[in-house]
């Protein structure tokens, strides 16, 4: 070979070239330096001062450490480095100052509720821990947080910048929160995903729900073999499935309310539409699982039933969203769950039974205590009362009005008056413009 390198022409050298690749990937740590030397001489911004320093040094530790073990994992944690170097420049370059404040209040506020009551040794975070919000990319809906199996010091949670002007939609935040902590409090996960499923199985045994076996033949898809349920055990795959984003909506629920859900049917809607994924498993076989978004109209069942069970208070706005909820959605009789984009039906279900095992699914999420929490539930250890809701209540005129004050009141919490955004914007959608600018300016 006159031009390339003939050892490439092996398969194992090409890969280890792969590798190598990978490892010349370099960051400058820098650029975030500079804006945090800036940041320490500008008293209003001094508070992050000590966890973003922090986080600095965990990038240099784990840019060092991956360069070495894990090369081929590089750019994942680039790409969190990207974010973490945005979140620090949007800050103190005061590029979008007002969002940032704004959404720090809240989930500051929401961290600290929750995390604060689960027994620090089960938890990567420190006790005060800071969450940081940046405004990134995505559109609309892109709310995410970041990937938990990287061990940060915190969380980074990217708010859309196309949602800036939408803040009823950042009631999407503490759903985001919620996975966020499902990934740092250890053995939350497989604990609860356990009680799901166990509930579920039980259900189909006792004949609470009703499901059929599944039994699908994977052989006219290269696939000698079949992909075979029980009842039972389709449906605990089924919540086992769903339970991280199932319990990122109970987050919103315990602390915003039934406002939760008026903001997420806006992103979610009412469909029936379901996924099913096949994905390469062991010993050259597959493993098949369902898309972790519960299929929408379910999703909608699974929040009012939350809301419902967290007290009679909240059966007027319950009762409202249930009506809009039956108004809108389909008058399918089934849920189709697919295969991928494709439309192969692996399983078809009575949308009925699964609207039945909603209800089952919010009691689990809601109110089995479970052993990472030091035997408390969600809502133990938080919760959204009649009086928090008679609060976001009180908010949602003056916030319509663009009262600088709206937020000031006595008791009065950041979670409160993210819950009355919607409900204002509900109210009269003429005054988004007023809502938006006095939520963001004026949230103290
Ligand atoms: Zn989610």
């Amino acid at each position: 070979m006159k031009h390339l390198n003939s050892l490439l022409l092996k398969s194992d050298t090409w890969k280890e070239m792969l590798v190598d690749n990978q490892r010349m990937v370099s960051v400058s740590l820098s650029e975030v330096e500079q804006v945090l030397r800036l940041a320490r001489m500008t008293p209003g911004l001094a508070k992050y001062e000590k966890a973003l320093h922090q986080l600095s040094i965990f990038f240099d530790k784990a840019f060092a450490l991956y360069r070495k073990e894990a090369p081929d994992e590089l750019s994942e944690l680039v790409a969190l480095w990207e974010r973490y170097s945005a979140a620090v420049l949007q800050r103190y370059t005061g590029v979008i100052a007002v969002e940032l404040r704004a959404a720090d209040h809240i989930v500051s506020n929401i961290f600290a509720r929750f995390l604060a009551q689960v027994p620090n040794q089960n938890v990567a975070y420190a006790a005060d821990v800071i969450p940081l919000v940046y405004g990134g990319e995505g559109g609309l809906s892109a709310y995410f947080t970041h990937p938990p199996d990287l061990d940060r010091p915190f969380a980074i949670i990217n708010l859309p910048h196309s949602a800036f002007a939408n803040v009823w939609q950042w009631l999407a935040l503490p759903h985001e929160i919620g996975h966020d902590l499902y990934a740092t409090i250890k053995g939350l996960d497989t604990e609860l995903e356990t009680a799901l499923g166990d509930r579920m199985r039980k259900a189909v045994q006792d004949g609470e729900v009703k499901i059929p076996d599944i039994d699908f033949d994977l052989t006219p898809y290269g696939h000698g073999r079949s992909i075979k349920y029980s009842g039972g055990d389709f449906l605990a795959a089924l919540w086992k499935g769903w339970a991280n984003e199932s319990q990122g909506d109970m987050m919103g629920l315990i602390n915003c309310g039934g406002a939760t859900i008026v903001g997420l049917q806006q992103i979610i809607g009412f469909g029936t539409g379901g996924m099913w994924r096949l994905r390469p498993g062991p010993d050259g076989g597959v493993r098949d699982e369902p898309e972790p978004h519960p299929v929408s109209y379910v999703r909608n069942a699974l929040n009012i039933a939350g809301l419902r069970l967290l007290g009679q208070g909240h059966k007027e706005l319950a009762d409202e969203i249930e009506e809009r909820f039956t108004a809108l959605r389909p008058a399918d009789t089934h849920v189709a769950f697919r295969f991928g984009r494709t439309r192969v039906d692996f399983a078809r279900i009575e949308v009925g039974e699964l609207v039945k095992s909603a209800q089952l699914a919010a009691e689990i999420l809601l109110k089995q205590p479970l052993k990472v929490l030091g035997d408390k539930s969600y809502s133990q250890l938080a919760t959204f009362t009649e009086e928090d809701q008679q609060k976001v209540d009180s908010l949602v005129e003056p916030l319509s009005r663009g009262d600088s004050t709206f937020a000031s009141g006595a008791g009065i919490e950041a979670r409160h008056a993210l819950g009355a955004t919607v409900l204002a914007f509900e109210r009269d959608r003429a005054n988004s413009h007023a809502i938006n600018r006095c939520f963001k300016h004026f949230l103290v």
